[in-house]
């Protein structure tokens, strides 16, 4: 990204593509190099299900945006995995991988997060029975976890009741993997990205429009695949996200997203778009892995943007966009109606839902339609704190309409945006950095509401933070102190808080699983606050500042972290940790710190050392003069913790990806603190 003439930008690859890259490169024969892979949270958990299934992806992991390369194994010859495969987030992993694993003979357990549980799974099981595969459900009918059991299948016509890639490709995966026909005929087109990369791998695909919707054919299956080697392009959307901000926003410059997919079955929102009023021009760029690639550029908006009517046929090729067209249409003049969505009752959440209810606690009117919505637009200030719902998009269509003026939104957890988009908050803060520039015009005069313009963030404003995250012992609260103490700032001590809730439970009267089972309301009644004072932070509960021997005392470390992994109390926590963020700086501890509570730290520190070195400091922190015996002990409680600290499904403990780590086996505390000061006035002079 760059501030040169106008703005230009670059998104990550197209979670699609990459998806049905790593599946389909797992089935090829021979290894299949690609470029320009998202390495998101969703092709994350699809990569490790391959792994469990044996087939080797090098390069996928890194932080970088080097090659990947994938070690196929052929058609049928996937490895029976040991545990169940967990999908996460990941709708198109989950689908897909029961479509390949239907033709494998071999049985897989497929599970995913909370979300994806509760998305419907029958529609691709119900084809992949009918071919012979079993598909067993574990817990609840038509959802995962389920297990997939495979082997010799039979050919299938098969009529998909919705307009859905994912069912397409999981028929498509089985077919091909079982070596026989199959045909899919589907209401409307989807996208095709798996019929394009199956073509390139050497399979005949036929695809026709027909009377009842759209055909697809794989009549003869290829006995085996030819490995890819193709570049992705960037994700169309994505690029949604900033085309969208530079048409709300104002930019007085153009606004360029570079190297993005133009599949014309995922590009559908560019003529909705255009309808509204915005005036976006496509720079062909050709072709890369068999898909059309271009530069998409926004010019300054002449006026404001129009109401539209969107439905029917449009909305398979725009469907992840709807979250994001929502938000425009909030500042569009008129009532927007978009009907024939229906499907995005089962995305990621029920996103209909989820969009009316965020724009109506941010100040628009939204109505829900069985199958869409109607948002009437306003050009009043819009302010309030949305809900992610778990799902990406939702995350980030309120983030890009909080980093416009007039807008006063926050997010409650925008980490969701890793799934698709990582560094998603980062990229909107550098736009908005550089739009603040000010081309020769004021922000008021480029509000699209014409009033005077807040600044906003998608969070909220706060101070520097330095987010210091590690493992219980790996020296966190005395270098965080040192630093905090060097650099003026406050220090949040967050196990601190986690000990209160823990003793305040333990008080009244809970053990157990009864620890687990607590309300918001329950919790709200313990009154756990936080009060700044000169010598640092004080811990209260119910009206009474906690002794610090009480938050350390045997029975509070032994279940914290039970008490740390439920849900509510994370979602309790979460604002009065960030009220912490005040003042000159604040420096943040915990377990969450650059992940979920401040994902927009400028400073990420991930802290670990040898168990051995922890147990140690923990039991000389407790004044004991450990002997061997003792240290290798307490060594074995800590990395019990941790595991349970890091295996919880909510805000597990992670080094952030843009987390800076530092082992301090062999540091002291103050050469802890000098390496967090020095990241500190790096960061500031950045700013
Ligand atoms: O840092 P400390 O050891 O006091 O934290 C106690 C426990 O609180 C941790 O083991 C962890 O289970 C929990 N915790 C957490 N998230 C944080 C801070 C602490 O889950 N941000």
């Amino acid at each position: 990204m760059d501030g040169g003439e106008g703005l230009t930008i670059r998104v990550p690859g197209d979670k699609s593509i990459t998806q049905r890259a790593l599946i389909l490169g797992g089935l090829a024969d021979g290894e299949s190099r690609i470029r320009g892979v998202l390495r998101g949270a969703d092709p994350l958990a699809t990569g490790r299900a391959l792994g469990a299934l044996g087939v080797e992806i090098v390069g996928l992991g890194g932080s970088g945006d080097g090659e990947v390369r994938i070690r196929g194994r052929g058609l049928r010859n996937w490895r029976q995995p040991k545990g169940a495969l967990d999908l996460c987030n990941s709708g198109t992993g989950a689908r897909l991988l029961a479509g390949a694993l239907a033709a494998q003979p071999l049985s897989a357990v497929l599970t995913g997060d909370a979300s994806l549980r509760g998305r419907p799974m029958r529609r691709i099981a119900d084809p992949l029975m009918r071919m012979g595969a079993t598909v067993d459900y574990l817990e609840l009918d038509g959802h995962l976890p389920m297990r997939v059991t495979g082997g010799t299948l039979a050919p299938l016509g098969h009529e998909s009741a919705v307009a859905s890639a994912q069912v397409k490709s999981a028929v498509l995966l089985a077919g091909v993997g079982a070596g026989v026909a199959v045909e899919v005929l589907e209401p409307r087109r989807s996208r095709d990205h798996g019929e394009r990369m199956l073509e390139a791998m050497g399979v005949g695909v036929a695809e026709e429009d027909v009377a009842r919707g759209w055909r697809v054919r794989i009549p003869s299956p290829a006995p085996r695949l030819r490995p890819l080697d193709m570049e992705v392009p960037g994700d169309f959307s994505s690029a949604a996200f900033f085309v969208a901000w530079s048409m709300l926003a104002g930019c007085p410059a153009p606004c360029m997203v570079r190297g993005t997919g133009l599949n014309p079955t995922r590009a559908g929102l560019l003529s909705v778009l255009a309808r509204m009023g915005g005036r976006i021009e496509v720079v062909p760029r050709g072709t890369a892995g068999g898909e059309r690639v271009g530069d998409l550029r926004v010019d300054a908006q002449a006026a404001r943007l129009q109401a539209v009517q969107v439905g029917g046929d449009e909305i398979p090729g725009m469907i992840d966009e709807v979250p994001i067209l929502a938000v425009l249409a909030a500042r569009a003049e008129g009532v927007t109606r978009i009907t024939g969505a229906a499907e995005l009752r089962v995305k990621e959440s029920d996103r209909l839902a989820a969009l009316a209810a965020n724009l109506r606690r941010i100040g628009v009117a939204a109505g829900e339609l069985p199958d869409g919505l109607e948002i009437e637009g306003t050009d009043r200030p819009l302010s309030g704190l949305v809900e992610s719902f778990q799902d990406h998009r939702i995350a980030m269509a309120f983030g890009v309409l909080g980093a416009t003026p007039g807008c006063e939104i926050r997010v409650d957890d925008p980490t969701v945006a890793d799934v698709s988009f990582p560094g998603f908050w980062r990229s909107l803060q550098r736009v908005r950095k550089w739009d603040s520039r000010g081309v020769g015009r004021s922000r008021a005069a480029r509000s699209p509401a014409g009033g005077t313009a807040n600044s906003c963030d998608a969070i909220g404003d706060r101070c520097l933070v330095v987010a210091i995250d590690g493992s219980a012992g790996s020296g966190k609260s005395t270098t965080a102190a040192a630093a905090a103490a060097r650099l003026g700032f406050r220090h949040l001590d967050s196990g601190a808080i986690y000990r209160a809730v823990t003793l305040a439970l333990i008080e009244s009267g809970r053990s157990g699983s009864a620890l687990e089972h607590v309300t918001r309301g329950e919790l709200s009644g313990l009154a756990i606050d936080v009060k700044w004072r000169e010598q640092g932070m004080e811990v209260w509960a119910g009206g009474r500042q906690v002794a610090e021997e009480a938050l350390r005392s045997d029975r509070v470390t032994a279940l914290v972290s039970q008490v740390a992994a439920v849900p509510e109390v994370r979602a309790h926590l979460l604002d009065l940790q960030r009220s912490a963020a005040r003042g000159p700086g604040l420096v943040a501890e915990g377990r969450d710190m650059g992940t979920v509570v401040f994902p927009r730290a400028e400073v990420k520190v991930f802290l670990d050392a040898h168990p051995t070195e922890r147990a140690r400091r923990r039991l000389l922190q407790r004044g004991i003069r450990p002997d061997a015996a003792e240290i290798k002990a307490e060594a074995a409680r800590l990395t019990r913790r941790d595991r349970r600290d890091a295996s919880r499904s909510i805000a597990p403990l992670l080094q952030a990806g843009d987390a800076v780590l530092l082992d301090t086996t062999a540091l002291d505390p103050a050469a802890q603190a000098d390496a967090i000061v020095r990241l500190v006035e790096a960061a500031g002079t950045d700013r």
